[in-house]
């Protein structure tokens, strides 16, 4: 086994952070107050904090069931009530969990359940299956859900639709006053907003901490620090966050350190991670010598957009840009320059067999990028949190032909 660097300390800060955020959840969702508001992974949560409510991410603890395994157990619970196997196994696995009266809540925080809401707001910007798993918490909890309706495989972001889903934010203010019984402050709004900014400005320059050579972290270290960036952004905990992570990951590189040491090949990750399979992948790349420096799930993060001077129009924008958005023309191009900014070699396509809104392989994306690119290209069949759908013997074998190839090309 190669010997990796040091671990990176900024994550004890996290692992703090973490906790303070799902205990200061649970304590709200007991005592009723502040309001507690579920959101989902990019919808408006910066107006959220604006009205005062403590905001809960369910894909966060969607991927927290996947990482632990958990979901294996869960997610037949969901379908025996007629949610399909073959639908979001983040919706599955949480839905899941609450049936089964589990969480890995418990075990990681002596939390017993997932917070109640008080109020559940969803952007179908990712995909349809958000509005459907927060509508069967609406209906358990006796909650109202409410939500914004994002055009779907955009190509050029027309201003007539950024004004749309600005309109549809701002729409959700009277119910989110009377539900919190906070007034609406454009003022707050704005500090939220621009916190989000130094967020996303931050979670930028980290992973493109990537494209030096060598790599200071890899895609696995991505998964996890993109925790703030997704559950805590709108609060100064993120950016306070980010800030220790940049000082430590300079000095990381100062030192020379390398994520993956010898690395001789990088790849691009295209599509979800394989939560249940983190450790096994990130080990292999590294005896194989490859970093995965940049993938697409990891930058979906990052909202160049926000501007606290224009809050309602900038979020429309943010939440409107994002790449799940928008058309596949849009998709190549960007997934090309990501590769050529970090130096990839080559892509690893990631099939996830419930997430085809992730899943950018299912119109001939490798083809073309392997024939009128020259990029190689490998699909890795899998799924985000149904450990059925994956086969560790196959992506092993796959990667490790994969990084041959690319061998075989680099020494030509
Ligand atoms: S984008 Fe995919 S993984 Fe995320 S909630 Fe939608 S279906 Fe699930």
């Amino acid at each position: 086994m190669t010997q990796g660097p040091p671990p990176i300390a900024t994550t004890k800060m996290m692992k703090k952070l973490m906790a303070d955020h799902f205990l200061g959840l649970d304590r709200a969702a007991r005592e009723g107050s502040p309001k507690v508001a579920w959101c989902t992974s990019v919808g408006p949560a910066e107006l959220l904090h604006a009205m005062g409510f403590d905001v809960y991410f369910p894909e966060n603890h969607g991927a927290m069931l996947g990482a632990t395994r958990m979901s294996t157990e869960t997610i037949p619970a969901a379908n025996a009530v007629g949610y399909s196997p073959d639908i979001c196994s983040y919706l599955t696995a949480d839905v899941g969990a609450f049936l089964k009266g589990t969480t890995p809540l418990t075990r990681a925080y002596g939390i017993e359940s997932v917070p109640k809401p008080d109020v559940l707001v969803f952007n179908t910007n990712q995909c349809r299956d958000v509005q459907d798993w927060f509508e069967w918490y609406g209906r358990h909890f006796k909650a109202p859900v409410i939500g914004v309706r994002t055009q779907r495989g955009v190509g050029e972001v027309e201003e007539s639709m950024v004004s749309d889903i600005a309109a549809q934010i701002e729409a959700l203010v009277p119910t989110l006053e009377e539900i919190s019984g906070n007034k609406f402050d454009i003022d707050r709004l704005r500090e939220t907003v621009g916190l989000s900014k130094q967020c996303t400005v931050m979670w930028r320059q980290v992973l493109e901490y990537g494209a030096k050579t060598p790599a200071q972290m890899t895609f696995f270290d991505h998964t996890i620090h993109m925790a703030p960036a997704v559950v805590l952004r709108g609060k100064p905990e993120a950016v306070a966050y980010y800030e220790a992570l940049l000082t430590e990951l300079k000095e990381r590189d100062q030192a020379g350190l390398s994520a993956v040491p010898g690395e001789k090949y990088r790849l691009y990750w295209d599509g979800m991670p394989v939560w249940g399979r983190l450790r096994m992948l990130g080990d292999l790349m590294t005896e194989l010598n490859t970093a995965i420096v940049a993938s697409t799930y990891c930058n979906s993060w990052i909202f160049d957009a926000f501007d606290a001077a224009d809050p309602f129009r900038s979020m429309a924008r943010a939440y409107l840009e994002l790449f799940i958005v928008r058309d596949e023309a849009f998709k190549e191009k960007y997934i090309q320059r990501h590769v050529e900014l970090y130096g990839c070699q080559g892509i690893v396509f990631h099939d996830a067999k419930t997430c085809p809104n992730n899943s950018n392989n299912r119109y001939a994306m490798p083809q073309r990028f392997s024939e009128v690119h020259g990029v190689p290209t490998l699909v890795i069949n899998g799924d985000l949190n149904d450990l059925r759908c994956f086969s560790d013997e196959q992506a092993k074998t796959n990667l490790e032909a994969f990084v041959e190839q690319i061998a075989e090309a680099a020494a030509a």
